[in-house]
C-alpha cells in the first residue's frame, strides 16, 4: 500500500505508517529523547521538554496525545476526548463513559475475558494495535 509520507511527502509502503522509514527513524529518536528526559526530570514542563530536547512542541503533544508517553510534563492537561472536559489522566471522562456503557458500547474488554485481570494491561495495548490496523 502505497502513502505519502505526513512529514516530508516522501512515497513509501507500509500498510500502517503514517510517516516513512527514515522519519519514523526521527520519530522514534525524538520521541525517546522526550521520554528520557521526563524520566529524569519529573516536574519538567512541556516547554522545558520543547527546549531542552530540541523537539516540536506539536510532537511533543502529538505523543502525550497518542498516549505513547506514559509519563507526562507536569502541565499537561488531558481532556475528555468526548465532552472536552479536564481530566487529570487518561481520555474519556468518567460521565462519558459512563454514557457509553449506557449505550452498549464497549471501552472495556469483552465480558467472556473475565479469567485475570492480569492479562488486562496486555490486552488494551493489543487492542490499541489493532484498531490502528485498518487505518
Ligand atoms: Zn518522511
Ligand atoms: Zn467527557
Amino acid at each position: 500500500m502505497l502513502r505519502n509520507c505526513a512529514d516530508c511527502g516522501q512515497i513509501f509502503a507500509h500498510p500502517v505508517n503514517k510517516l516513512c522509514p527514515s522519519c519514523t527513524k526521527k520519530q522514534n529518536e525524538m520521541f525517546e529523547k522526550v521520554k528520557e528526559f521526563i524520566r529524569m526530570h519529573p516536574n519538567a514542563t512541556i516547554q522545558e521538554v520543547v527546549v531542552e530536547t530540541g523537539v516540536e512542541f506539536d510532537k511533543v503533544r502529538e505523543f502525550i496525545d497518542e498516549g505513547r508517553l506514559k509519563i507526562v510534563p507536569i502541565d499537561v492537561v488531558f481532556r475528555c476526548q468526548i465532552c472536552g472536559a479536564k481530566l487529570s489522566s487518561g481520555r474519556i471522562c468518567s460521565q462519558c463513559q459512563a454514557d457509553l456503557l449506557l449505550k452498549g458500547e464497549r471501552l472495556e474488554e469483552p465480558a467472556e475475558d473475565n479469567n485475570s485481570k492480569r492479562g488486562k494491561v496486555h490486552s488494551l495495548e493489543r487492542r490499541s494495535r489493532e484498531s490502528r490496523r485498518h487505518d
